[in-house]
């Protein structure tokens, strides 16, 4: 991942900042891609995993989709080289102005999530005289078996349209003479990691749905299963590939798809996560009276997983890696610079004698980190890195408008 030589350099660079392994973005990548053709199975990179405009022109230039959740995303993806009949766009609250703009490009289909979304884009493409393609997301109610605040397919979550009002959508779908339904979508959570079982769960529970609706008279043309394939946090090196070719074999095998189907997914995390790194330096060293801290210059603010879900990120002292050895390991509680008692990076973590000025490594940190940062306190926004132009690093003065 990171080699002697690029930590010298890396040292020099101003801290906080995400570094990207370009050549891990490629493969993983270039995999998706090899797997999509082999399984025929379209897939739909979810961009709010990460935006980033070379590592969207990448995952574009390989002819994957975009997976969007609001006007803008639509936008930054078409500028950043997506097809855009290749893009889908999901989201509870969809405002008049995203889905007019949306319509204008052309995107290949509106995701959408409740009675009154279908009724609304119906009246709009009666207005501009357009027939809009929409598939319908439907909540399965399955258990992810993942975090609760990133599982979305239970009934009690805000997101898709439940059994109890299947009557009244086919008759909503038989009304609306200005929306093309092509098919039923799906996204039960992230971070899955019981791929198998679950993903098998799903295939299972969409199979079902799929022939209640064609019993229902709907032609179902596309089967998008959403995302949420989870990665190694803890050993980002050991596979710093998701098991992707598991997740295609298991759809492949439990999806009962007729001839002229379309099956789609929408991955976000497990392409983009181990990609990224978050570097930054120990600012000082605090002994307290039961624990010693360290503290970063990076905090929340940068990355906010930890803060929000009590994420976990491996953390490596890439400093002390070139010293000669130190015979034991010291536990610290690492924690950012934010006035916040939950910008914590870790606690009790096992870290080799660091001490200020040490360059750190916050892993796996390639999705839902740049994306969700803030400039909160007022600190400057993280610098962008990429690991085959080292000498380039900018400071980006506002992130979200220098994409
Ligand atoms: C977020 C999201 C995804 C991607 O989820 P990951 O867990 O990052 O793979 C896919 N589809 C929809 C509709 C989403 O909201």
């Amino acid at each position: 991942m990171f080699d002697i030589s690029q930590i010298e350099q890396l040292e020099k660079i101003k801290t906080p900042f995400y570094y990207y392994d370009m050549n891990l973005l490629y493969r993983s990548v270039d995999l998706m891609a090899e797997l999509s053709a082999r399984y025929d199975i379209m897939v739909h990179y979810a961009i709010k995993a990460n935006v980033d405009r070379r590592i969207l022109s990448y995952i574009s230039s390989k002819g994957i989709g975009a997976d969007c959740v609001s006007g803008n995303e639509v936008k930054h993806a078409v500028s950043c080289g997506f097809d855009p009949s290749k893009i889908v766009y999901a989201g509870v609250g969809k405002t008049d102005d995203e889905i007019f703009e949306s319509m204008e490009i052309g995107i290949g289909t509106f995701n959408c999530e409740s009675l009154q979304e279908i009724y609304v884009l119906n009246e709009m493409g009666r207005t501009y005289g357009k027939t809009i393609n929409i598939s319908v997301r439907i909540n399965p109610n399955i258990d992810a078996h993942t975090h609760r605040y990133v599982t979305t397919g239970l009934y009690e979550n805000k997101f898709g349209i439940s059994n109890h009002e299947f009557d009244s959508l086919i008759d909503l779908l038989h009304k609306c003479r200005n929306i093309r339904c092509t098919g039923l979508h799906f996204h039960i959570g992230s971070q899955i990691t019981r791929v198998k079982d679950v993903f098998k769960l799903e295939c299972q529970r969409v199979n079902e749905i799929v022939e209640e609706f064609e019993r229902r008279g709907l032609q179902v043309n596309d089967i998008d299963l959403g995302g949420g394939l989870g990665v190694d946090y803890e050993n980002p090196d050991d596979n710093d590939i998701p098991p992707f070719e598991e997740w295609f074999r298991t759809i492949s095998e439990n999806i009962r798809r007729k001839p002229g189907q379309t099956v789609h997914i929408e991955p976000g995390r497990c392409l983009v996560a181990q990609c990224g790194t978050l570097l930054t330096k120990v600012l000082f060293v605090k002994r307290g009276e039961t624990k010693n801290f360290l503290i970063l210059d990076a905090g929340m603010n940068d990355l906010i997983r930890p803060a929000l879900y009590g994420a976990y990120h491996k953390i490596e002292n890439l400093s002390a890696k070139e010293r000669p050895y130190f015979p034991e390991n010291q536990a610290y509680d690492i924690v950012g610079p934010v006035c916040e008692s939950s910008d914590v990076w870790g606690a009790g973590r096992f870290l080799p004698l660091s001490v200020r000025g040490d360059l750190m490594a916050i892993r796996s940190a390639g999705a839902y980190g740049q994306v969700m940062a803030s400039r909160y306190n007022m600190k400057d926004w993280a610098q962008t890195v990429y690991s085959d132009e080292l000498e380039k690093a900018v400071l980006k003065k506002d992130y979200f408008e220098n994409l």
